[in-house]
């Protein structure tokens, strides 16, 4: 049985430069049991038609090396809290696009942002959040891709830094079993979510259960954070040397409810790919160490 063991369930977010194939085989590469990608530029509107080998070699590479679930990241650009109706109506078309992309490459999860209200209130973009995901979910019907809403630092007028807010925006759904949450570490943190001690994690998690539920959370970004608690400020630092330190990754791995949500890297990136494997090999121990 130990010898079978494929380890945690950890990986990385990974370049598709060369094709969206390349993730999976970064991920290999890696040593990565799971993967994030973007399934189109994440910084351009234009998205450039997947092609027949796109699909076809993806999902082949994803079939040889079992790697998975693969979590897609939408577009920096998507901001579906926006009081510019032009702007909301290009979020809302850009995210059913990658919505689309996702279903034909056979995504699991498109986690996105839930956006900023730039000025217009927290209430009015909540309500705007939730009319795009309708929207959105509306218009692509068929895929078993589910969305996911990423839970932010709560830098400026970003909507989604307490648990509350994104209950909100859930409780407003026409089709909440299509949606999920993805807790992104830093982000909470920066939040002012304490994960440091095995107290202040319990505490976070139990808030998290009693407002959202252990069922609704999909995916894990692992990253530290280059700021402190309550900074609301969304800078990602290596595993253990930011200012949640090793010990808070630890309680999430040894977390026996977190043992098949996929935990993926956004921390800095080096061109031989040494940064993620350090990690990850910090995170295996972590896994294991009391
Ligand atoms: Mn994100
Ligand atoms: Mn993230
Ligand atoms: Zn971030």
């Amino acid at each position: 049985m130990a010898k079978t063991d494929p380890g945690p369930l950890i990986g990385a977010h990974m370049s598709i430069a060369g094709g969206v194939f390349n993730a999976v085989l970064h991920a290999e590469t890696a040593g990565c049991r799971c993967v994030q990608l973007f399934v189109k530029s994440s910084n351009q509107w234009r998205a450039k038609p997947l092609t027949d080998d796109d699909i076809k070699q993806f999902k082949e590479e994803r079939k040889r090396t079992k790697i998975g679930p693969a979590v897609a990241h939408s577009s920096y650009l998507i901001n579906i809290a926006t009081p510019d109706k032009a702007l909301f109506e290009k979020s809302r078309e850009a995210l059913k696009v990658e919505l689309e992309r996702c279903n034909i490459l056979g995504v699991e999860y498109l986690v996105f942002h839930p956006g900023a209200h730039v000025g217009s209130g927290v209430e009015a973009g909540m309500k705007r959040i939730a009319d795009g995901m309708n929207w959105v979910l509306d218009c692509v019907a068929e895929t078993d891709c589910m969305l996911l809403l990423e839970t932010t630092a709560g830098a400026g007028s970003h909507i989604g830094s307490r648990f509350e807010e994104l209950r909100e925006i859930i409780d407003k759904l026409e089709q909440p079993e299509r949606v999920g949450v993805c807790v992104d570490t830093c982000h909470i943190f920066s939040a002012g979510y304490d994960i440091r001690t095995q107290a202040a994690y319990k505490k976070t998690m139990k808030e998290f259960n009693d407002i959202l539920g252990y069922p609704l959370l999909k995916a894990l970004h692992f990253n530290d954070s280059k700021f402190d608690l309550g900074t609301h400020k969304d800078r990602h630092e290596h595993i253990g040397k930011g200012f949640i330190g090793k010990d808070g990754f630890g309680f999430f791995m040894r977390d026996a409810k977190l043992k098949t949500v996929p935990k993926l890297l956004e921390t800095p990136k080096d061109p031989e790919g040494k940064n993620d494997k350090m990690n990850l090999a910090l995170l295996r121990k972590l896994a294991k160490s009391k």
